[in-house]
């Protein structure tokens, strides 16, 4: 109050004065002091991207001493495990999307929003180089420079068309919420084609024919959605379309939904037999013209064929943005698929720069060190063998560091070790078996250096959203008191925990109100009632009650009067 008093002395005389004019005490005097403190500079937040990861931050980021600037092509966030119904008119595209001012209103911080999309990112200046699609009239681009004290890259990621010739020129992808509505309006004008009288019967059956790349759970989900479609709502408004439709799921694999636990990979490829959806595993798509498709048999010895097709869609999996390539080669990560992160999401090689979602990947060869210093440590006699005991004791340690592993173990279907990790906790049984050390070693770092351990799904993107929110809200005070692990080089404590994730499960619908859910602890669950947990799970998940309500009103009128066909 002293030092108030002298910095204020001649502003006091004055407060002194009007309040005792006006009567106000010293509350009036307390207001001028404020009034009058020069203002804290903010630290200035710039946020790439308004999807999973970019919107779960700006959700959660509560500390009003930053100022965060937002940078996106979109000016929404979308909510892309619905994408698959806005295809076939389940859901509309206006009710699975958020736009990020409306999330900005009730934040605490300010905020601020350009839409346009970041061309480079000049880590070594600390500046971000933007241009704006928005159609001007002058055919000109805006193009402008945003400084940062603290950036967060959250571009998600793009197609990855394997270089696969005619892709680009011939296929749909679904990633986007306008991918989504362009599927929706060539399912019904393939329908429409195939009317017209002028049609050849061969070349209807052409235009009938929709092909899938990809088995995984997008592929798997829109096959599912539109054979339900097209057999519940149009083959009512086109008989006779009925007969000549046909659905097929080319997949490179054995099988479709590999990452899932096998009895849902089973139940899925039978219900799609069922179904009459065409599942052709161990076929890898080489090219695609306007018309046909042409799939390398790996069953068949290699053997080349050709399909024709109506509409194709592409899902086979995600690659790198351009501008992100080039941002990792600018910071001396190269032949990665993603940024490289270390467990607290800030990019290698760089100084306040953050990655998460899609576009960003833990550090393996960090992970791979301290497995091997973890095995190396249990190994004290160097014998180069465990007991089962010891390895699971090795396994324990390992998963509690990186529950990743635990997942990628099991995504790779290695169920003896992964086995193992379950009964880490309970009793040993199989005490006197041997196992040798490098052989886990060398399945471990087998692990394709363009694999990441984090599945790219929205359940990571966001809950590295919150997690990294959670970081900057308590920046200062971790700086005193931090709260971390102590660090592996140098002295003292990390600032914060570590990232974890936790798995909370996984759905894949296979339609006919059927679904099936992989849920924590191996818990497997396929059919109806799990359909019914699909509905409320998607529905509490939404980001905003404007969007539930439009959510849940969809599905009752498509309950009440099927999917609407106009091509709107
Ligand atoms: P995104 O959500 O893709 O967001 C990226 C953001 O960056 C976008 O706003 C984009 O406009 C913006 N951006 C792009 N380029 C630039 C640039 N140059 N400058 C600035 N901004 C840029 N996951 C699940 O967990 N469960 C599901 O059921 C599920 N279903 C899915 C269904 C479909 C059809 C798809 C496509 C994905 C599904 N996923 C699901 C995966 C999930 O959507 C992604 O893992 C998640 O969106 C990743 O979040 P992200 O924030 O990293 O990227």
């Amino acid at each position: 109050f002293e030092q108030a008093f002298r910095d204020h002395r001649s502003q006091l005389k004055l407060v002194l004065f009007c309040t005792t004019v006006s009567g106000g005490g010293l509350l009036a005097y307390g207001e001028a002091v404020a009034a009058s403190e020069p203002e804290q500079k903010k630290k200035k937040v710039v946020v790439l991207g308004t999807g999973w990861a970019g919107t779960t931050f700006l959700r959660n980021l509560n500390n009003p001493r930053y100022e965060v600037h937002v940078v996106s092509p979109r000016n929404y966030f979308a909510f892309t495990p619905l994408l698959p119904s806005v295809t076939c008119g389940t859901v509309e595209a206006r009710s699975i999307v958020e736009p990020v001012r409306n999330i900005f209103r009730k934040k605490k911080v300010n905020a601020y929003f350009n839409e346009a999309e970041c061309v480079k990112i000049d880590a070594a200046n600390k500046k971000i180089y933007c241009r704006s699609n928005i159609n001007n009239n002058l055919n000109v681009k805006d193009e402008f420079v945003v400084d940062y004290d603290y950036l967060v890259i959250a571009v998600g990621a793009n197609v990855n068309t394997f270089n696969t010739p005619g892709v680009v020129e011939n296929c749909h992808f679904l990633k986007e919420v306008e991918d989504a509505q362009r599927i929706r309006r060539t399912v019904i004008d393939c329908f429409e084609r195939a009317s017209l009288p002028s049609i050849s019967e061969e070349e209807r059956k052409r235009i009938l024919h929709f092909a899938i790349v990809g088995g995984g759970p997008t592929g798997v989900e829109f096959a599912a959605s539109l054979h339900d479609f097209v057999n519940e709502d149009l083959v009512k408004l086109y008989p006779k379309a009925k007969d000549l439709v046909k659905i097929t799921l080319l997949e490179a694999g054995d099988h479709i939904l590999s990452m899932f636990d096998k009895r849902i990979t089973a139940f899925a490829e039978d219900k799609f037999r069922r179904d009459g959806i065409d599942v052709k595993t161990g076929s890898m798509v080489v090219k695609v013209s306007d018309k046909e498709i042409s799939t390398k048999e790996m069953k068949n010895g290699g053997e080349i064929t050709s399909i024709p097709y109506g509409m194709a869609v592409w899902s086979t999996g995600i690659g790198t943005r351009p501008f992100i390539r080039d941002f990792m080669q600018q910071i001396g990560q190269i032949n990665r698929r993603a940024v490289a992160t270390d467990e607290w999401l800030r990019v290698e090689g760089t100084d306040n720069v953050y990655a998460l979602g899609d576009c960003a990947t833990i550090n393996q060869r960090k992970v791979m060190e301290d497995i091997a210093a973890i095995f190396k440590k249990a190994d004290a006699d160097n014998s180069g063998t465990l007991t089962v005991k010891e390895l699971q004791e090795v396994l324990h340690d390992i998963c509690e560091r990186y529950p990743q592993v635990e997942l990628y173990l099991k995504s790779k279907q290695m169920n003896n070790v992964a086995d193992l990790l379950k009964e880490s906790k309970g009793d040993v049984k199989k005490e006197s078996i041997e196992l040798h050390i490098e052989e886990l070693k060398t399945a471990l770092s087998n692990v394709d250096s363009q694999m990441k351990f984090l599945p790219a799904t929205a359940q990571v993107a966001s809950q590295q959203g919150t997690y990294l929110a959670k970081c900057f809200d308590r920046m200062e005070e971790c700086e005193i008191n931090p709260e971390g692990p102590l660090r592996f080089r140098g002295e003292g404590r990390h600032r914060f925990k570590p990232f974890r994730y936790k798995h909370l499960g996984q759905f894949a619908p296979l339609g006919g109100e059927q679904a099936a859910a992989q849920l924590p602890g191996d818990w497997v669950s396929i059919g109806h009632s799990t359909q019914w947990l699909w509905y409320s799970i998607y529905a509490s998940k939404q980001v905003s009650w404007r969007t539930r309500a439009l959510v849940v009103t969809d599905w009752t009128r498509r309950f009440l009067f099927g999917r609407d066909s106009s091509q709107i």
